[in-house]
């Protein structure tokens, strides 16, 4: 009833029902019907506000306060109303009092934003943000009657800001961890950043058998004590914490009364100790396996109300998610060592592997190469023993790249560097390529005028280098020719092997470096090769201190560009030595021109009138043109790409065949249209047209569809036996 005499104060819910019951009379203010009218309206003005308010009236400051500010007060509430407002605020006075009196003498307003007010609101010193403001409220006579304070409680805003950045930071920094031990004490530096929040936490990591915890991150404890002993056995009774229930329970459990279980223990920045903690299992949000445990000190100055305890509940989470990555990390890390492990292991194999080749071949091939500089040798044991010396030279080379490709690549290539006119040895080593070119019809151009600097080079790596750049450039290169030049680059010396071969396309460029990559199909001279070459090429380049380059267009050529710097500063020091006097072998030399030289058809070629690969057997060349004379002899033609092959098959067929041979399909084609044989011994693996193409071709033609072809190849197996008889071929052989 807002009509009777304190119809001014009616309404205002609990807090106008205790103020028209409360004895005023008995306060300095006196009873209701005297106060002034200024005092009147403030306190009715604030029951009726549904924002929490409050009024401090008079000298003494007698506290009012409405509905709405009751959650404040705590458990001085219904107390406070009526009494000086130091005395309900004792402990946030020495804080609050002088705003209040400032207020009071001066009408000057006072805004705090956020402000921690320890308050003992709830039987405990309590962690309390609150945002509030004082102003005055003038009396009846113009002075400052009172104190009137609007105020928010921003706790749980401020306390929700703080767990978030520490679990953002968790986030953050646990994630760089390498090991879930690192993960924990990551976690743990963080969690001792906000001890507001975590006056103490543990972090125990549960070993593989799931029976004992190992403490592997801790903050706000001295170690070692009773309550963070470094390692926990679930089934032992008397331990601190109750592991074997959280882990059987899969929920956090709490637990109370701390100081009698494990001694007090500290608050964190407050001076009360910490009675009470939550264990919680560490399980990784969406997963089942247990990493660990972690417990959590609670704060003796705040509630454990649910936002704490998801907050915690987030915390541990968090740590399994960091500790479930490094163990990621750490298996992850383990598969790569073992990767490079079975690589080291492989490369220690393919050295010893060629190191265990090299000596029977040398012993094979040193009593070979007497033999065949005697003179006892007739020229039909000769022609059979060159052969069995020029494959055994070959197999010794392909084995000395491999063994030089692992010594590179396990670090091990010991490289003597000394100045040396580049130009010059260059020069001399494509010249030894002179004859080879000639006789494939190729023109050599080497263009290599004095360098103005000496350039520090291992001579015998330099010799592999341009000796496998060349040899490829002449494999390549059916048409046209090969030019080397060497030029100055201000810095450094450029070397360029240009050709016009068949090229590379651009997306196996890339690749050509790579052991082992071979390009598929590719028309050369031969087949022949390992895909190691280009790869040792690259490492000793780079072994030198240099780069190499190339670039290529399909049918045009292909260009190789080396380039080492001037000067030794980056070479190793104690690899370097004065200039030497050149030895270049011819040791080095000899295989590389020597194969090349089996890669042409036409033109055989001696070397030292010692290497008489030119077929001493047979001495007519291998394409006689005209007619075969029949007679009674029946004529096979050979076509293989491998000279060897071909001189070791006419050999074996000779004495009972007229034998004819060429090296690829496409001569063949032309052979047997001109003068048809009676047989057809066809290489499966040719460049240019294979043995299949070739198949084709003379199964499509109208005079050959029936000329019996016997397929060769080094392909064993099933597959390609069915493959040669579905192609048509008479029979099929492996070699
Ligand atoms: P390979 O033993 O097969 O010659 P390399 O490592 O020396 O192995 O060369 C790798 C591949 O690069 C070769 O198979 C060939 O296809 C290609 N290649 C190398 N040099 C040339 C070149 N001058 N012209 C065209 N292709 C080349």
């Amino acid at each position: 009833d807002m009509s009777g005499p304190f119809g001014w104060l009616a309404g205002g819910g609990e807090m106008g029902e205790r103020t028209r019951a409360f004895d005023w009379a008995g306060t300095s203010l006196g009873p209701l019907a005297e106060w002034p009218q200024s005092l009147r309206t403030a306190v009715s003005i604030m029951l009726g506000c549904q924002y929490p308010l409050l009024i401090w009236w008079g000298p003494q400051l007698i506290h009012f306060y409405n509905d709405a500010y009751r959650p404040v007060l705590g458990a001085r509430h219904p107390a406070a109303l009526g009494r000086p407002a130091p005395e309900v605020w004792a402990e946030a006075w020495p804080l609050v009092g002088p705003q209040a009196d400032a207020v009071m003498t001066e009408g000057r307003s006072h805004w705090n934003d956020e402000l921690l007010i320890v308050m003992t609101r709830n039987g405990y010193p309590e962690e309390v943000f609150m945002t509030f403001s004082y102003g005055p409220i003038v009396d009846d006579d113009g002075r400052v009657g009172g104190v009137f304070c609007a105020c928010t409680e921003e706790t749980p805003r401020v306390l929700g800001r703080r767990r978030l950045g520490t679990l953002r930071a968790l986030a953050d920094h646990a994630y760089q961890a390498t090991t879930a031990q690192e993960a924990c004490a990551i976690a743990a530096v963080e969690l001792a950043k906000n001890a507001s929040d975590s006056p103490f936490a543990l972090l125990y990591l549960l070993d593989a058998d799931g029976r004992t915890a190992r403490l592997a991150g801790e903050t706000g404890l001295t170690p070692g004590g009773r309550a963070n002993p470094g390692r926990i056995e679930l089934s032992d009774p008397d331990a601190p914490w109750p592991f074997a229930a959280v882990a059987t329970g899969g929920r956090p459990l709490d637990a109370t009364g701390l100081a009698d279980r494990v001694g007090p223990l500290p608050g964190g920045p407050w001076p009360e100790p910490t009675q009470q903690a939550v264990v919680l299992p560490m399980v990784k949000p969406g997963q089942s396996r247990l990493a660990g445990f972690f417990v959590a000190g609670v704060s003796p100055r705040l509630p454990l109300d649910d936002s704490y305890r998801s907050y915690l509940g987030l915390v541990a989470g968090q740590a399994a998610t960091a500790v479930a990555n490094a163990v990621a990390y750490e298996e992850e890390r383990r598969r790569a060592e073992a990767l490079i492990e079975i690589d080291r292991a492989k490369t220690t194999f393919f050295s010893n592997v060629s190191h265990e080749f090299r000596t029977p071949l040398t012993l094979m091939l040193g009593p070979l190469e007497e033999i065949l500089e005697g003179q006892d040798v007739d020229a039909a044991l000769r022609a059979k023993l060159s052969l069995v010396q020029r494959n055994g030279n070959r197999l010794f080379r392909l084995v000395n790249t491999l063994l030089d490709f692992s010594r590179v690549e396990a670090g091990r290539m010991q490289a003597t560097y000394e100045p040396v006119d580049l130009a010059l040895v260059t020069a001399d080593l494509a010249s030894s390529f002179r004859s080879a070119c000639e006789g494939a019809g190729l023109t050599l151009v080497i263009d290599c005028p004095p360098l103005p600097r000496a350039v520090h080079v291992d001579v015998a790596l330099w010799e592999k280098i341009v000796l496998n750049v060349v040899s490829n450039a002449f494999k390549f290169t059916l048409a046209g020719g090969i030019e080397v030049e060497v030029r100055d680059a201000g810095d450094r010396a450029v070397v360029e092997v240009r050709d016009t071969g068949i090229g590379i396309a651009a997306d196996e460029l890339p690749r050509i470096f790579e052991r082992f990559y071979r390009v598929e199909a590719a028309r050369g001279r031969s087949h022949e090769g390992s895909g190691i070459g280009l790869a040792l090429v690259r490492e000793l380049v780079v072994l030198q201190g240099g780069t190499i380059g190339v670039e290529s267009a399909v049918g045009r050529g292909t260009v190789f560009r080396i380039s080492l710097p001037y000067g030794s500063s980056h070479l190793p020091a104690d690899q370097i030595t004065g200039a030497r006097p050149s030895a270049r072998s011819d040791a080095a030399v000899r295989p590389f021109v020597d194969e090349a030289s089996r890669w042409l058809t036409h033109v055989p070629l001696t070397h030292g009138g010692r290497d008489d690969f030119a077929l001493a057997s047979s001495p007519a060349p291998d394409d006689a043109a005209g007619p075969l004379t029949h007679g009674d002899r029946r004529s096979v033609l050979i076509v293989d790409d491998n000279a060897d092959m071909r001189d070791y098959l006419r050999r074996l067929l000779e004495p009972r065949y007229e034998v004819r041979s060429e090296a690829d399909g496409a001569a063949a084609l032309v052979a047997i249209d001109r003068s048809p044989p009676d047989l057809v011994l066809a290489d499966v693996m040719m460049p240019g047209l294979d043995g299949f193409g070739l198949l084709a071709a003379l199964r499509s033609g109208r005079k050959s569809f029936d000329l019996p072809v016997i397929l060769l190849s080094a392909r064993a197996g099933e597959e390609a036996q069915v493959e040669g008889l579905d192609a048509g071929a008479t029979d099929y052989l492996v070699k």
